[in-house]
């Protein structure tokens, strides 16, 4: 992963965030499926950064997976970066905000067309903007 723009210590992002969006963005946390409002939002806007504010992801590229996670099959242009976790036993590939360098969730080769991915994400490490380009 590339230095990241915005940088703080790890205090820094506790006291910044709630503990449930630290656990996530922080510490490669995953929410409780179903568990953020985000998922059943379709309404036009923008996804962007819980940490840093950064837009992520639109609406226009947003799908029901059926996961109980927000699913995109794609992200806004630089706005995420990936490296591969081998938490599980099997490697997946973690997605992070490409400004502060957050953990979002993971990217999987089952999506839909155009690109056939599906961004699987954690609704609480994103704030949806309604209407916002
Ligand atoms: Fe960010």
């Amino acid at each position: 992963m590339a230095d990241p723009e915005v940088k703080k210590s790890e205090d820094e992002w506790r006291e910044a965030l709630s503990p449930e969006e630290f656990q996530v963005l922080r510490k490669h946390g995953t929410e409780p499926p179903g568990s953020s409002p985000l998922d059943k939002e379709y309404g036009a806007g923008t996804y962007s950064c819980a940490g840093c504010g950064q837009s992520l992801f639109s609406s226009e590229h947003k799908f029901n997976s059926g996961s109980g996670w927000p699913s995109f099959y794609q992200p806004l242009d630089n706005a995420t970066e990936t490296s591969v976790d081998f938490k599980l036993i099997y490697p997946r590939t973690e997605v992070h905000c490409s400004r502060c360098g957050g953990h979002l969730g993971h990217v999987f080769k089952d999506g839909p067309r155009p690109t056939g991915l599906r961004y699987c994400m954690n609704g609480i490490a994103m704030k949806f903007d309604p209407g916002k380009e």
